[in-house]
């Protein structure tokens, strides 16, 4: 309508003033075509909703696969696709690119950044992922695991532009996909534990020159000022920290929510935790640290502080605010406002104000939290610490709840029933500070192998869900209890909410009441974010099944109404069966083994710990043989699966005294058989209803 009035105006007035400013200022909220899905979040808003219905609560019942396409890199996969002119583009893990027909699946090209995997084993705090690709005038862009944006022709998949973002010496990485606006291209990385400070950047979409950076932490007040966009405000972040901060980075770096807001002609971004992560470790003595754990607003064009509002002062808990930020016009309390929203980690909802940063409101999503008493509302509903979860002044350790309640997973808005749709997980975890503690090269400060002598608190309800969440009311309307905490959300104006579910399903909700109404088999975990599209005269619900050992392989998956193609049958999951040689090694062999297990190995590598998926190395054959796990562990001959070589942290006598330990282990087991606590498909997503909570999946941290 507003297109409409705006061309007639135009049209009887084009004389008597400017229409072509009239234009400017009614920037659409996004690209208008409805049937395509060219950025990331689906438009500039970030809702990841589509005004396509033909797919709906009605028929989708018929949902059936219409193409798939197998891909066949190894690792985690968080791709949100992207269609443009019928032509669908995917990433995979080591930021490669794959571009397909959008209705036919016929493969068009490839592109393969060349990520040099010796130099992302030092890097990578987390996992080889890629989050997807933005589109900006026939070039689709994306970031690489070693800090470079690239810049390819849609159509033929060939180089138009390649910018580094990172210094190749630093540890940092991409896994967030890019957003654009402005003609810019902005991106963050990942990798705070590794003596960084985090910053925003923003690149020239038609070249790929730098245009603008925003330093999220203050740097080191002796060399003076960074020469950066953040310059004006640093001297303002700095009077939050104390000591000598700099010397660890103090981290920040923002690895995924972006939003780009034409409204307001600003870049909205969430900043990631402190490092290392005990706030007294690094700002002895207090401070709020800014601008760790908060939204910050920055003018898109030149890239200079607008607001920002921390939502973990003082953060401890690896409480990274860079989860997905959405924007939105709701009606609150009888006005219009222009809001942008955000779940994060730390479990709680906010609404803020997106020209102003004022918070409107500012609500907890699950039943208890720890680590904060309530909000300040005089002072911009600032939240108030918990002095007894301060654990590295305490030095007793904290159970804190909730832990990882929403991570990377993208969330989806409907303007329709008004509703944001999330993946929950209501649960707790246990830090132990210990001054300079490392995992691998990263700089935590915490011990990963302790828990605080106090135990865990009882979680009344803990679990995971998928919560419809009214922002208006700050109330939860209802939750669907086969939904998960570990996967994306997409919603239709066909009433549906699409979600990954239970081990490696594909389901579609009611949107306005949470009944389950379909569910497919995928052959590998869905947890990155679906999207839906329009070719021809028909609709397509597109998503991104895999999972580091997915026995049925990882694969892109299109379905439409009536589509009727058949996945190939999953093989069955290989026997876990013990193959370790007889105990070797001394105590003082075990007992540094047994140390380098848990700095190095354990988080990936043990059940009920850590990021899920990979091997249980007590099952492994390559015990057997000293050469053949220093291969591995070493040399990084199974780096191509995501096992990157260690090379940087450990020496081949360090690899023997971890093969020692986990002898000791795997014979353990062989001994008293316990239930596995890991399958090699990778551990089921929904988690039982009832009490234990469940342990994270997401991994210790994420960013
Ligand atoms: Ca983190």
């Amino acid at each position: 309508m507003r297109r409409l009035l705006l061309a007639t105006v135009c049209g009887i007035a084009a004389l008597s003033f400017n229409c072509a400013q009239l234009v400017a200022a009614q920037k659409p909220s996004g690209p208008a075509n409805a049937t395509e899905w060219p950025l990331h979040g689906g438009d500039y808003n970030e809702q990841r909703y589509s005004p396509l219905k033909q797919v709906n609560a009605d028929n989708v019942g018929k949902l059936g696969l219409a193409w798939f396409a197998d891909l066949s890199e190894k690792g985690q996969w968080q791709s949100t696709p992207v269609v443009v002119d019928g032509r669908i583009y995917v990433t995979t893990p080591w930021s490669k690119v794959y571009a397909y027909d959008a209705a036919t699946g016929k493969a068009l090209w490839k592109y393969d950044p060349k990520v040099p995997r010796e130099i992302a084993a030092t890097r990578l705090c987390c996992n080889n992922s890629n989050r997807g690709v933005t589109f900006y005038k026939g070039k689709v862009i994306w970031g690489t695991l070693d800090g470079r944006l690239v810049a390819v022709d849609a159509r033929k998949g060939s180089k138009v532009w390649e910018t580094r973002t990172t210094d190749i010496k630093d540890d940092m990485s991409i896994t967030g996909a890019p957003r654009v606006g402005d003609g810019l291209v902005f991106i963050g990385q990942g990798g705070g534990e590794y003596f960084q400070r985090g910053y925003l950047s923003a690149y020239d979409a038609d070249t790929g020159k730098l245009r603008w950076k925003f330093y999220v932490v203050p740097g080191d007040p002796s060399k003076g000022p960074d020469h950066a966009a953040s310059d004006s405000v640093m001297p303002m972040a700095a009077k939050t920290w104390s000591g000598e901060w700099w010397k660890t980075g103090g981290g920040g770096s923002p690895w995924d929510g972006i939003v780009y807001d034409p409204q307001t002609d600003s870049v909205i971004f969430g900043t990631g935790n402190g490092a290392p992560w005990p706030a007294e470790d690094r700002s002895p003595g207090g401070g709020d640290n800014l601008f760790i754990a908060s939204i910050v607003s920055l003018d898109a064009k030149t890239g200079q502080y607008r607001w920002h509002y921390q939502a973990v002062p003082q953060e401890n808990f690896d409480f990274d605010n860079t989860s997905p930020l959405t924007t939105a016009d709701l009606t609150i309390d009888g006005q219009k406002r222009h809001v942008v929203m955000q779940l994060p980690k730390d479990g709680v909802s906010y609404v803020i104000d997106a020209a102003t940063g004022k918070v409107i409101s500012a609500k907890l999503v699950v039943p208890y939290a720890n680590w904060l008493t309530g909000f300040d509302k005089e002072n911009n509903w600032k939240p108030i610490i918990n002095p007894d979860s301060n654990y590295g002044k305490t030095r007793k350790g904290w159970f804190v709840t909730p832990f990882q309640t929403h991570v990377w997973y993208p969330q989806s808005f409907n303007p329709q029933t008004g509703l944001l749709y999330v993946g929950i997980r209501y649960a707790t975890f246990g830090y132990v500070a210990e001054l300079g503690a490392k995992m691998g090269n990263q700089l935590l400060g915490i011990n990963i192998a302790k828990r605080p002598e106090m135990g865990p608190p009882p979680l009344e309800g803990a679990g995971q869900w998928l919560t419809a969440w009214d922002p208006v009311t700050q109330k939860e309307v209802w939750r669907a209890k086969d939904g998960v905490a570990n996967s994306g959300t997409m919603t239709t104006a066909g009433n549906l909410v699409f979600q990954g579910t239970g081990r490696s399903n594909f389901t579609a909700f009611r949107a306005d009441n949470g009944e389950k109404l379909w569910s497919m088999e995928a052959g590998a975990s869905v947890q990155a974010g679906s999207i839906t599209y329009q070719v021809g005269a028909t609709q397509y619900v597109a998503v991104v099944a895999g999972a580091p050992r997915a026995a049925g392989g990882n694969r892109l998956l299109v379905y439409k109404l009536g589509g009727s193609v058949t996945l190939p049958p999953t093989p069955p999951a290989a026997p876990l069966v013990v193959s370790a040689p007889e105990n070797f090694g001394d105590a003082a062999t075990l007992e540094k083994g047994q140390q380098l297990w848990q700095q190095n190995c354990s988080l990936c590598h043990e059940g009920g710990r850590g990021m899920g998926g990979f091997p249980d190395l007590r099952y492994s054959a390559l015990l057997q043989s000293d050469a053949a796990f220093k291969a591995v562990v070493i040399d990084g001959v199974l780096t191509e699966n995501g096992m990157l070589s260690f090379a940087k942290t450990l020496k081949p006598q360090d690899a023997e005294s971890i093969r020692a330990w986990v002898t000791k282990l795997a014979n353990d087991v062989r001994n008293a058989p316990p239930a596995p606590t890991f399958g090699p498909a990778g551990p089921p997503q929904a988690a039982p209803a009832t009490t234990p909570p469940p342990a994270p999946q997401t991994g210790l941290h994420s960013g």
